[in-house]
């Protein structure tokens, strides 16, 4: 072969190691963090499988306590442990907040992950993050990227802790053959989302701005940053669906992304919103606050090759979710501003 010739891998992704279809008839399933927006949907979706569901709620267990987790689950022994529990937040959130986002969700890894092993756990799935991948990866960008350049600085914590998740797994499963896998959901919303203006991730902090603008007779909608990054959004509910399906579906080491394979700009966003909640004044945007990483596509050519793809049309999941809103979350607080 000549040396200037370069041969390139060609693409290929294997369905599965240990199990081609792990059937959930008859077993045990924990949904740690079942409180949360995607332990929510995850409760909804597989209220459909013919499983038996487990959970607890924060005030009985930690679960960032290793021994109580581990006398917990030595207690009921799942047969099978998602691990949705995590401290998540937008990009303020977790900028102010490092200690928090780092030392929470490594605890959370720490804690479930051997626990569930030593509790005779046949199969585990945590869920990562896309933020766990380089900023600058190029995009649409892929598994392989992960631990090959520098992170986004906003959210490097929440990301540090994530991708040491994800490696407990790996590890798990090298030394003792636990079938331990891994998924990165892109940008999530949806239904239990955290509508909070701050806090929140863009898409609820968006519709709860443009809800209390319209109600309010505000003028302007305040967008952080130049409106100009990029950013995949995923309903939760798709998410729940293509989270069962890896885990009926697929055994191995790589994690896999699930995402649309399609992102938008976050000034489309606040228009789409806008147009949803019904908000007619203005849009500003806000150069005190952070753009953050400025695009974020996750390649999805794994979990196609799966077989799963989403269902829900973004314009629908924002219609829907804002309904939700409004029913859940508005209704209290709107009945607190009469001129509304
Ligand atoms: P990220 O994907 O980790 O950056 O998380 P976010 O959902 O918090 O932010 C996504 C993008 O939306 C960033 O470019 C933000 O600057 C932008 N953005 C615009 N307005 C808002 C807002 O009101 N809240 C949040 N969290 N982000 C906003």
């Amino acid at each position: 072969m000549p040396d200037t010739l370069t041969v390139v891998e060609r693409r290929s992704f294997p369905r599965g190691g240990t199990a081609d279809r792990f059937d959930l008839a008859g077993r045990s399933v924990f949904v740690a963090g079942h409180a949360g927006m995607v332990g929510r949907a995850l409760v909804r979706r597989l209220s459909a499988e013919p499983c038996r569901l487990l959970t607890v709620d924060r005030g009985t267990l930690d679960l960032r306590r290793p021994d109580a987790v581990r006398a917990w689950m030595d207690a009921h022994r799942p047969d099978v442990v998602i691990v949705a529990a995590a401290r998540v937040g937008g990009i303020l959130a977790n900028a102010t907040e490092p200690v928090d986002f780092l030392a929470d969700n490594l605890a959370i890894a720490n804690a479930v992950i051997p626990a569930a092993h030593a509790a005779g756990t046949r199969k585990l799935l945590y869920l990562g993050s896309s933020c766990i991948y380089p900023r600058d990866a190029p995009q649409p960008i892929s598994e392989a990227a992960l631990l090959t350049g520098p992170l986004e600085p906003t959210n490097q914590w929440y990301a540090l802790a994530k991708i040491a998740g994800v490696k407990l797994c790996e590890a798990y499963r090298r030394q003792f053959g636990f079938d331990a896998i891994t998924a990165m959901p892109t940008n999530l919303y949806g239904p239990g989302d955290r509508f909070d203006p701050e806090r929140g991730h863009v898409l609820p902090a968006l519709m709860a701005k443009a809800h209390r603008a319209k109600r309010d007779g505000t003028g302007c909608l305040e967008v952080w940053g130049t409106g100009t990054p990029r950013r995949e959004f995923l309903h939760v509910d798709d998410l729940a669906d293509g989270l069962v399906h890896l885990l009926t579906r697929y055994s191995g080491p790589e994690p896999v992304n699930i995402g649309t394979g399609t992102d938008i700009a976050i000034a489309e966003l606040a228009e789409l919103i806008c147009e949803t909640v019904g908000f007619r004044g203005r849009i500003g945007y806000r150069s005190d606050r952070p753009d953050g990483t400025p695009r974020k596509r996750l390649d999805t050519f794994r979990m196609r090759s799966l077989g799963w793809q989403p269902r829900i049309d973004l314009a629908d999941g924002i219609a829907q979710t804002y309904a939700w809103y409004r029913d859940h979350v508005a209704m209290d607080e709107d009945s607190l501003h009469p001129t509304g």
